[in-house]
């Protein structure tokens, strides 16, 4: 039987991913497009002087037992990523310039012994929610379930924001459904941490696996245009005008630049677009990677919360001011996470932070101001560590739009309420008859990387079940 002849636009996490597993199964002719020069959209990394640098700042969910692990699995090659665990030590929470173990340091923090209980109660209660009941629970706020518990300013900050590191969005739209089945799927993995190489060897090894199940991967190519004729699908058309045939064409570049850019709003029902435009994307954050003389921590992943009244910050925020010191900041060891991220006697940090609905036009001003406020934060984490900076390097939402598009947001179309479980975009186009879209967009349930791999997964099952 001849095979069918697939097109994807994209090397992000769901577009390498789904084309590994198609290439695999040995039903498709796989060829991928990607625009940029790098493999792997937001999980893509690259070398300076030694260090492994990524694009983004991650840590993984899952690793190895998740989504992007199951990926490698189902295409026999779950060896071509070695993953390395944050677990001991296991990351610790910074509270303004204090380094508390959760939960055994919970002391340190400060907070009543009655909003203590609370609080356990509050994870009972999540962790005990039944699977069947997600999507009920999902029409629901973390925050407003934790109001039930708890009014405590700092335990909101704390726990808020550490909910927020799940999905980028606020707490108080954060899905406690959601919230809760990627909160118990962590606790029962116990697999959260970082893969060697940086997170570019994921989609790396995806792509390899293409090739190596003889398809074909195209680096900086862009696709102007899906090629639509009478409701379906034909093929694409590269920005040199060159039209590639297919049978199956998927998009990586996300839901919203596919209908509105790649393929044109004439082809689409009216209801169709007025869904689609109302969908909201997760908040941005910038990045620092800081080269380091000398290793200056054992710290795996720290977790810093500068201030505990969240919610003046929240109004900070919208009022786009920066304060003097950025109030949460995820910041991974990725040298003590993997030792092979930088050359030998050295260190690598990547703090990334600042979660924040961005004003309309950030200018370079803004974007200063926001590093010296990582900066002042990195100070407070790690005393002294300017003395022993080689170099940094300052990523912004405006770096990663360029590259990437999607308004530089971090996950993709947020998981808040109504934007989740059913209420996820398309994965089969609704209107264009053989397009599909897969990337986190199109994800059902993960944390960031994971979202697109699980688009990945559904997807490949969804066409092998044609
Ligand atoms: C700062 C930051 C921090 C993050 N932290 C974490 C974390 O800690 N843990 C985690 O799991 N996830 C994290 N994420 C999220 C995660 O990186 C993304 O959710 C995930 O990588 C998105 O994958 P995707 O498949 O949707 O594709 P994307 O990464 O969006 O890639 C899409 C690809 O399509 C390509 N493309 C688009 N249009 C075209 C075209 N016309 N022609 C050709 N190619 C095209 C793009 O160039 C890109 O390579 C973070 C992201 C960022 C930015």
């Amino acid at each position: 039987m001849s095979k069918k002849k697939v097109v994807i636009i994209g090397s992000g996490i769901g577009g390498s991913g789904v084309g590994a597993l198609l290439a695999h199964s040995g039903a498709y002719e796989v060829s991928l497009y990607e625009r940029n020069k790098l493999i792997g959209g937001r999980f893509a990394s690259y070398e300076k002087e030694g260090f492994k640098i990524d694009i983004g700042c991650h840590l993984i969910a899952n690793c190895d037992k998740g989504a992007l692990g199951q990926i490698l699995r189902l295409v026999g090659r779950p060896d071509w990523v070695e993953w390395h665990y944050a677990l001991k030590p296991e990351p610790c929470i910074n509270f303004k310039g204090k380094r508390v173990r959760f939960p055994e340091e919970i002391d340190a923090i400060g907070l009543p012994p009655e909003d203590v209980s609370k609080l356990m109660e509050f994870y009972t209660r999540v962790l005990s929610i039944p699977e069947a009941e997600y999507d009920a629970w999902d029409r629901r706020s973390v925050f407003s379930l934790m109001q039930e518990y708890t009014k405590n300013e700092t335990v909101r900050a704390v726990f808020g924001l550490l909910s927020a590191i799940f999905f980028v969005i606020s707490d108080q739209d954060t899905p406690v459904g959601e919230y809760a089945l990627c909160s118990k799927q962590m606790l029962m993995n116990q697999s959260t941490g970082y893969p060697a190489g940086g997170t570019g060897s994921v989609p790396e090894a995806y792509v390899r696996s293409i090739k190596t199940d003889g398809g074909q991967v195209f680096l900086s190519t862009p696709i102007k245009q899906v090629v639509v004729e009478n409701g379906e699908a034909k093929g694409i058309i590269l920005e040199t005008g060159q039209k590639i045939e297919a049978d199956i064409v998927i998009s990586n570049a996300g839901n919203q630049p596919t209908v509105n850019f790649l393929v044109g709003r004439k082809h689409y029902r009216p209801e169709v677009l007025e869904r689609l435009d109302k969908y909201q994307y997760s908040y941005c954050t910038s990045m620092m990677k800081i080269a380091l003389d000398q290793p200056i921590t054992d710290e795996l992943m720290v977790m810093f919360i500068g201030r505990d009244d969240l919610s003046v910050w929240e109004k900070e925020n919208q009022a786009g001011i920066i304060p003097e010191v950025l109030p949460g900041v995820m910041a991974p060891v990725i040298s003590n996470l993997d030792p092979k991220a930088c050359p030998a006697g050295r260190q690598l940090i990547i703090a990334g932070g600042g979660m924040h609905p961005m004003p309309e036009k950030p200018d370079n001003k803004f974007f200063k101001k926001l590093e010296a406020s990582m900066y002042n934060a990195l100070k407070i984490i790690y005393p002294g560590i300017e003395k022993h900076i080689m170099w940094t390097i300052f990523t912004t939402s405006r770096e990663i739009d360029n590259l990437f598009g999607e308004d530089g947001n971090v996950v993709g179309i947020a998981q808040k309420i109504g934007q989740v479980g059913p209420d996820r975009p398309f994965l089969t186009d609704p209107c264009v008859k053989n397009l599909y879209h897969c990337s986190a967009d199109s994800g059902r349930h993960g944390i960031g990387g994971e979202l697109a791999a699980d688009s990945a997964l559904r997807l490949f099952e969804l066409l092998e079940s044609k």
